[in-house]
């Protein structure tokens, strides 16, 4: 990987131009930057702070180089090359001001120049610093030595902070329009975020038993803290059984227990099940209050946090009681992903295949050799998926393109008694989509499910499918609407009778 230095010597080569002043003062009035300095903050007043005037033009310098691409062109490369990598090191040997410079830096690097990380370096006695560094998005991954006061470049490589950008998605829908965040360390950030976009005085946060064992509730519940919100813990036993009215009932019990009012707040923070219960309970307690999505699972991050369907199952089926209730925010802080289950990994893969193979043959193609989806590439499923929503936030037309390989996958999971997991379902009736309508793309789809664990045989005859299909909910009378692959990234809806559906499989399969 290529690497690009912004030293003091490159700062000099570009011309000053006077910046915000009142965002970079703003960094230090954030509250765990006055911790690292035991409440003191190095800025003074704002006055005082414009009056500095070597940092502020510094800064102002630096910003100024990467929004006009004056870096580019001071280094003599091109803004391909760029994309790769760049490491800044506090250029300033002055205590405390490097922090918002790379704050600053790391925006306008990552959103203008759409450099993919960015590596730091801060003093290693700025206890400040380090935290604005970890504030920004910064990870750090060494540590260094405690004696040296000022950083060379090779210091700079030794300790390591890595900033990788935050993707948002805007789902504009009008009055209910929202953001997608996602990135690495965003549970930290999920309080402002969540006090920026909603303002809620008390949130009551719900998590499934597995997930609450793992630090995850209590960054969230931190972060929400320091923002002066007050905030609850739900939990309710893990698993599918949970998704239920006695759940969901328990839910709005804790919310009148917890004092939540209309301005107030409730926070799923699990994969679809948590997301599905809490947001119903959003829809409905009060006749609807403000909902954040914060999945924690791939499958969730990229299909059932965006969108807006909610609900429970009733003895009868799944999802049989349920509301269409838009998030007010969704953050994907991507390294809860770290301790999924590879089963769990591999079923929201099985969606993000679906995408693509749907929409997009540049998406299916980056995750067809497997080894896992990158933050760009979960906003890019999460985008397509905006699209849909947006054309059809009802699910009556095109949103139905979604239920490729579900037709068949539904009626595989309810024949295995749900011993086969959703995404290897759908994989199956993915597969069985293709040979039936597009054989020429067959063989590449197995291989990329294949390099993804999940499984291409499907093991049931195509009657007992068919038996459990007569009662899926989506046949309306003696039709029902299919969706057939016609390429990588090519599909159509096809509405045909059952038996002609039944029949043209008994054939191809
Ligand atoms: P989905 O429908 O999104 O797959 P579920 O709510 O059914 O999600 O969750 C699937 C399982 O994964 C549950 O057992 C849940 O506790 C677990 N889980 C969710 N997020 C994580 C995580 N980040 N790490 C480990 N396990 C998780
Ligand atoms: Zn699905």
């Amino acid at each position: 990987m290529r690497s690009v230095y912004i030293s003091n010597d490159l700062i000099s080569l570009v011309e000053y131009q006077p910046c915000d002043d009142r965002a970079l003062y703003d960094c230090w009035l954030d509250p765990e930057v006055k911790k690292g300095y035991n409440g003191y903050s190095p800025a003074g007043s704002f006055e005082e702070f414009q009056q500095r005037e070597e940092p502020s033009q510094l800064f102002s310098a630096m910003i100024q180089c990467n929004r006009t691409g004056a870096l580019v062109g001071a280094l003599g490369i091109t803004e391909a090359e760029i994309d790769l990598s760049i490491r800044i090191f506090a250029p300033y040997r002055r205590q405390g001001y490097g922090t918002s410079a790379f704050a600053l830096a790391a925006k306008y690097a990552t959103e203008i120049l759409r450099i993919k990380e960015l590596h730091a370096g801060a003093y290693p006695d700025n206890i400040g610093s380090q935290k604005m560094l970890r504030r920004c998005g910064f990870v750090p991954v060494a540590e260094c030595p405690p004696e040296k006061h000022y950083l060379t470049e090779e210091d700079v490589i030794q300790m390591d902070y890595v900033y990788r950008p935050v993707h948002t998605v805007h789902i504009p829908l009008g009055a209910r329009a929202y953001d997608v965040h996602i990135g690495a360390g965003l549970l930290e950030k999920s309080g402002t975020l969540i006090a920026e976009a909603l303002h809620p005085a008390r949130v009551l946060l719900v998590a499934d038993s597995n997930v609450a064992k793992y630090d995850y509730t209590n960054l969230a519940m931190q972060s929400l803290k320091s923002q002066g919100i007050a905030c609850s813990l739900f939990t309710f036993p893990v698993g599918e059984a949970s998704k239920s009215l006695y759940t969901y009932g328990k839910i709005l019990e804790a919310c009148t227990g917890f004092s939540l009012y209309s301005g107030d707040a409730l926070i799923a923070l699990g994969g679809g099940v948590t997301g599905d219960l809490t947001g119903f309970a959003a829809a409905t307690y009060r006749r609807g209050i403000s909902f954040v999505q914060i999945p924690t699972t791939l499958l969730a991050a990229v299909d059932s946090s965006v969108g807006g369907k909610t609900g429970v199952n009733l003895p009868a089926g799944k999802n049989l009681a349920g509301a269409f209730w838009q998030p007010g925010l969704v953050i994907t802080d991507i390294n809860t992903f770290d301790t999924l289950p590879p089963e769990e990994y591999a079923n929201g893969m099985a969606e993000c295949l679906k995408h693509g193979l749907l929409f997009d043959d540049k998406l299916f193609a980056a995750l067809e050799q497997g080894g896992g989806i990158a933050e760009a590439q979960i906003a890019r499923n999460v985008e397509l998926k905006r699209d849909l929503v947006l054309a059809d936030e009802r699910d009556a037309g095109a949103r139905r393109l979604l239920n490729l390989g579900h037709t068949l996958g539904h009626a595989i999971e309810q024949v295995s008694g749900y011993e086969i997991p959703h995404g290897a379902a759908i994989g199956l009736g993915m597969v069985m989509m293709a040979r039936a309508f597009c054989p020429a793309i067959e063989a590449r789809l197995c291989a990329a499910l294949e390099k993804n664990r999940l499984p291409t045989r499907c093991e049931y005859p195509v009657q007992e499918l068919f038996a459990a299909l007569e009662q899926d909910k989506k046949r309306t009378g003696g039709e029902i609407t299919i969706v057939v692959p016609l390429g990588i990234g090519r599909c159509e809806l096809c509405t045909l009778r059952m038996e002609e559906f039944k029949r043209l499989l008994e054939e191809r399969l």
